[in-house]
């Protein structure tokens, strides 16, 4: 058990990437708090997760709600007592051009994955250097964190901004012992992903086959989507490094697209 007895909190975990995050952190021992819009959406994958409820706890976080987030790290720390990992990995996609994007879904996009990143940093890291026993902190990029892709603008924007912090983070943690990394996946088959192979069609005028074969998963080495799995293993890899050499930087687990 790589993870045993961490307290790990992730956010966007009731879906997707978030939630096989927190199927193996649990499967490795981990305590998990999984953070999500609304009570209800937390506490239906805390029921599948662990029915029990002895290891996790469903947390109703927006994350761009700063007492929202204060409170629910209190919660976190009520019931395990500390956080050793954060991953800010709730996130949206909303596609456009940019001549075409309303500032309203800008605004919305960055204030998701940029104000909630460094809200929920901010609450952890408040917990992390008082333990005095180190932590890490993991940001869910994207191969749109190195590079852009037509429609995506807010989404290549933020995913770039994720790895200025997580540097930032990397800096003034290393005193204490928290470490802070990114993960850059390439495209994975979430309902974030599946709702944007129909929009893309439209807009590019495409079809949906092509979208995923010339767009999607074009420069990857084989064709082949990674998986909510692949990323749960690189965030496990993270989370249990033992020291500080690992700070700072961001992986790319994407098939090969886009090669460092
Ligand atoms: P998903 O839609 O399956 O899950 C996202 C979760 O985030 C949902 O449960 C949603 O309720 C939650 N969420 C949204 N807004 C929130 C908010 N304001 N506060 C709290 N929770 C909120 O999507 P996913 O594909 O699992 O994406 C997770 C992360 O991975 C995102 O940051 C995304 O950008 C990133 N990512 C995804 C892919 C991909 O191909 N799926 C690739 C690279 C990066």
């Amino acid at each position: 058990m790589k993870l045993k007895d961490k307290v790990a909190v992730i956010t966007g975990a009731a879906s997707g990437i978030g939630y096989e995050m927190a199927r193996t952190f649990l499967a490795e021992g981990a305590k998990v708090a999984i953070a999500d819009l609304g009570q209800h959406r937390a506490d239906a994958a805390v029921e599948k997760l662990d029915p029990s409820g002895h290891n996790t706890i469903g947390v109703d976080m927006n994350v761009t709600d700063e007492k929202a987030v204060e409170k629910g790290m209190k919660t976190v720390v009520d019931k395990f007592g500390k956080i050793d990992i954060l991953i800010s990995n709730a996130g949206v996609q909303i596609v456009n051009p940019i001549d075409e994007f309303k500032f309203s879904d800008w605004q919305k996009l960055l204030s998701i994955h940029l104000d909630g990143a460094f809200l929920t940093t901010r609450e952890a890291l408040k917990y992390m250097y008082k333990q005095g026993t180190g932590g890490s902190v993991i940001y869910m990029g994207s191969v749109h964190s190195k590079l852009a892709s037509p429609l995506k603008a807010p989404y290549v924007t933020a995913k770039h901004g994720l790895i200025g912090l997580c540097k930032a983070v990397a800096k003034e943690g290393a005193k204490h012992g928290v470490r802070a990394n990114v993960i850059c996946p390439g495209f994975v088959r979430t309902p974030l992903v599946d709702k944007q192979i129909p929009e893309q069609a439209k807009e590019l005028g495409i079809s949906e086959e092509k979208v995923v074969s010339d767009v999607m998963l074009k420069d990857t080495v084989d064709g082949e989507f990674t998986t909510t799995q692949d990323v749960a293993q690189t965030a496990l890899f993270f989370a249990s490094f033992p020291s500080n050499a690992l700070t700072g930087q961001s992986v790319v687990v994407s098939h090969g697209w886009y090669m460092q």
